[in-house]
């Protein structure tokens, strides 16, 4: 007999939260298909929490409630006068005005005054629905015309339920009958019809529990045979995880009803639990949209799964205490179980998880926190006799405590679900109480701390969901090689993505006076002007923390300055956990006692330190060296041409001009430092040098080997502009020595060396037209390992070793290494 097509729309309390929200609701409805409607709405949002807290003031006794009052009619009248105007608006307010002073009497019997109504708590919170339905019903009759809008239904007339242990169980025959009596069989426009509130079955006001709105819209989708029922709300669907709280949730597109109870029942507010009963046996699909954002696609809820994951979703449920009941004396005997439980329902004390060990030893159960000490009380005085006689130790109760669940209809038959589950908690540094997981594998929950749940949440969310491979990462000094980098991630971001699964996420760039931090990610290619127009100061340990998010699996810090202050973080954020990969050479040529520290701390934290361009830029000098030792080689000397500029200057440097109008000309093309010294002086040398010297086992320290510094020494001290200026006073000499060499038939290249005893030097030498330093191009770099193996001829690496391009690209190369060593995890 159904012929009309009915669909059922509710909009939640954060739909409806001002005079905006009713207009975006309208537009909402207004573009719906045509078809007999049913919008089922919330209180506006805040409102049943404010009503409550009336009663609550009453209970005390404070006098207060009464201007409480006259600020939630206030706020309703304001949003009224905002969207409707004339009679209707003089309507809603006698309405209202009437409803004020019900409200009035009834929290003066709650205060004391006169016979107190056993009821008034249930009325008084359910106006909330009366008014937000009346006034939507009038502003869509304004908007849409009468002949479509401006029914309304007060559902206290229609809903009729029996209060159980369980909830509200709907009394459908009557519910059913009554739905008839109040709406015309013919009715084929807008009926706007309040959640929440609904009947007993003495005809007395009661709800359907917080959060009911849903469960109503459900009830009205059976009654209706509606086709649809739509949940619009505050979010984009069922997310994998409470968004609020888990940055990185995903949208479900499709669920199961089953997945979704589950979801609901273990804490996922964006639905009640009991909303589905009635859909499911209706075969009613529920759509979760956004209010906010009608354009998304919003999750369905079906009867059977159209999506593969195993895993669809990550609750937590806060408010729980863990009761523990502890005895040798109940191993084996039978009925302990059925007594406990006995008691705990005797006493109205519905119980969320059971745990029970194989060894029978003890049996603990989750319950609210707020029925805990009568939980207790009723469980002691069920096994006084045991407690009197020791056969049970004791009973105890740990309030705090939240229920963490995954759930999902794959999971069932699935191995290594629970395995990562723990093994993200566990790692994450959470501590587990309790643990069960139902027969039917569609969910596993473990009882932790409240004060650890939300980073529970976030770890266990990435254990599932995000890559492996995603590495949450601040920069620090995006000057030329950091920017560099900045854009070649920015090209390759994508690619790396799709093709290798990795998410290099830059979530924190900063210089020297001010820092950008991005929740998710920071765009690439607006990062210059976000940075310029932050106003958040440096602060290094905000960044770390920043960084090292507990929601993201890995975490590094990459520092492209030549600061000595960031250098001497690095063992912190080692031993925290936090990679480092950096160009900057203070930490690996300073003080040795600092450099064996950072040993240690990469050992604790179990973090990685990459360095490669501290020396030859991204030509594999480091890894070259590492590998031959690592691999058991002796290497017995080291030597080669360190400095891409100097590599410059000398191979320019012919004879046909003077030196300085080399250095000068060099500085001018950018193949210099700003001031030149920082390369003649052979200081940036020594330190590469060092660095070596310590990947060969050596402790080695600058000042312990000479080093030729190639500004003549009235200039050192002097300011740059007198350097530039007098720089010519010394080209004779420079010429001479180069003439000398020419004589001898060679050539001047400025090198270190590095023999396995610890002797090193840098400076000036001639070399012969034979050797391979004569051989170099531009700012080359070369370097020659002898050693047991390369004994007769050396191992060689040579390329250009400067400029910001390679070394970024060095430093990329070093985050894709990281990357290859913490992504070892599977993804599902
Ligand atoms: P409404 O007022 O529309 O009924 P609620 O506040 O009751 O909205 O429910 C929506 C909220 O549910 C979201 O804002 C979100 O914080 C919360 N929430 C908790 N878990 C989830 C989840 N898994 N997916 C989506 N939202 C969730
Ligand atoms: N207004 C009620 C509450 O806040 C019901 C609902 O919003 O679903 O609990
Ligand atoms: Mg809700």
């Amino acid at each position: 007999m159904k012929d009309k097509r009915w669909a059922i729309h509710k909009f939640g309390g954060s739909s409806l939260a001002d005079a905006a929200c009713f207009r975006r609701v309208a537009d909402i409805v207004a573009e719906l298909p045509g078809g007999t409607l049913g919008i089922v709405v919330s209180a506006m949002r805040g409102t049943t929490d404010a009503l409550l807290g009336l009663t609550a003031l009453a209970e005390r006794g404070d006098r207060g409630f009464a201007d409480a009052l006259a600020g939630i009619g206030e706020r309703h009248a304001a949003t009224a006068r905002e969207l409707i105007a004339g009679p209707r608006l003089a309507e809603l307010l006698d309405a209202w005005q009437a409803d004020a002073a019900r409200i009035q009497d009834l929290l003066h019997t709650v205060a004391g005054e006169g016979e107190p109504s056993p009821h008034a708590r249930d009325v008084v919170a359910g106006f909330g629905e009366l008014w937000s339905a009346r006034l939507l019903s009038s502003y869509l009759a304004e908007r849409l015309g009468e002949d479509r809008a401006g029914t309304w239904i007060d559902a206290r007339r229609v809903v009729t339920v029996r209060q159980t242990e369980l909830g509200p169980a709907v009394q459908w025959d009557v519910t059913r009958r009554r739905w008839r009596e109040n709406l015309a069989e013919d009715f084929d426009g807008i009926v706007v019809i309040t959640g929440f509130i609904a009947s007993d079955e003495q005809g007395v006001q009661t709800t359907l529990g917080r959060n009911g709105s849903d469960f109503s819209a459900s009830i009205f989708a059976a009654l209706a045979g509606a086709d649809e029922l739509y949940i619009w709300t505050d979010v984009d669907g069922v997310m994998s995880a409470d968004p609020n709280r888990v940055p990185e949730a995903k949208i479900i597109p499709s669920l199961t009803y089953s997945e979704a109870m589950e979801l609901a029942y273990f804490g996922a507010k964006v639905i009640h639990p009991q909303t589905l009963v009635p859909a499911v046996e209706h075969g009613i699909p529920v759509i979760i949209r956004n209010t906010f954002a009608p354009d998304q696609p919003g999750s369905r809820v079906l009867a059977t799964a159209t999506s593969e994951e195993q895993i669809k979703g990550i609750t937590a449920i806060a408010g729980m205490a863990l009761v523990n009941l502890e005895g040798s004396g109940m191993v084996g005997v039978p009925g302990t179980a059925d007594r406990l439980f006995g008691a705990l329902k005797k006493a109205g004390v519905s119980v969320t998880l059971i745990s029970q060990a194989s060894s029978e030893h003890s049996i603990c159960v989750a319950v609210p926190e707020s029925l805990a000490e009568r939980a207790r009380s009723v469980v002691a005085e069920a096994f006084a006799e045991e407690l009197a006689g020791g056969q049970i130790q004791k009973v105890d109760v740990t309030p705090g405590q939240s229920i963490i669940a995954v759930a999902g209809d794959g999971m069932a038959g699935t191995p290594g679900i629970a395995g990562r589950f723990f093994g993200t908690l566990g790692r994450a540094g959470v501590n587990v109480r309790a643990i069960a997981q139902g027969s039917s594998e569609r969910n596993i929950s473990a009882v932790i701390d409240t004060s650890e749940a939300t980073r529970a949440l976030r770890a266990v969310h990435s254990g599932f969901y995000l890559s492996a491979k995603t590495i949450s990462i601040g920069l620090i000094g995006p000057g030329s090689v950091g920017a560099t980098l900045l854009r070649q991630l920015e090209r390759q971001g994508e690619r790396l993505r799709e093709e290798f699964n990795l998410d290099l996420r830059i979530r924190a760039i900063a210089r020297s006076s001010r820092m950008l931090l991005g929740d998710r990610r920071i765009a690439l290619d607006g990062w210059r002007q976000a940075l310029a127009e932050s106003t958040t100061p440096l602060d290094l340990e905000a960044l770390e923390r920043h960084v090292d998010a507990d929601h993201l699996p890995h975490a590094a810090i990459v520092d492209c300055t030549a600061s000595d202050d960031v250098a001497r973080r690095y063992a912190g954020w080692l031993a925290r956990g936090i990679h480092v990969v950096t160009p900057n050479k203070k930490a690996f040529s300073g003080d040795p006692g600092y450099y064996a520290e950072l040993k240690r701390s990469c050992r604790a934290g179990n973090s990685h330190c990459f360095y490669e361009t501290t020396v030859g830029a991204a030509l594999p000098v480091i890894r070259t060296l590492r590998d031959l030792v690592d691999t058991g080689d002796r290497v017995h000397s080291i030597q080669g041409i360190l400095s891409g500029t100097l590599a410059y200057l000398f191979n320019v440097f012919d004879g046909s001009m003077p030196f300085s109008e080399i250095v000068l000309a060099a500085r001018e093309s950018g193949f210099t430092e700003p001031d030149p010294r920082d390369d003649l002086s052979g200081m940036d040398v020594a330190r590469k040098l060092t660095i070596l010297a310590r990947e060969m086992g050596s402790t080695i320290e600058i000042g312990d080997f000479p080093v030729e510094n190639l500004v003549p020494e009235n200039l050192r001290e002097v300011d740059l502009d007198e350097f530039l200026r007098r720089l010519p006073e010394h080209d004779e000499a420079m010429a001479a020595r180069f003439d000398a060499a020419r004589k001898r038939g060679r050539r001047l290249r400025y090198i270190a060396r590095l023999d396995e005893h610890g002797a090193a030097s840098v400076g000036l030498e001639e070399v012969p037209p034979d050797s391979a330093f004569s051989h170099i191009n531009l700012t080359d770099n070369i370097v020659q390992f002898v050693s047991e193996r390369y004994s007769a001829n050396p191992l060689v690496v040579q390329g250009p070793g400067a400029g910001p391009e390679v070394t970024a690209a060095g430093v990329f190369a070093d985050l894709l290494r990281l990357a290859a060593f913490v992504g070892d995890g599977v993804s599902v």
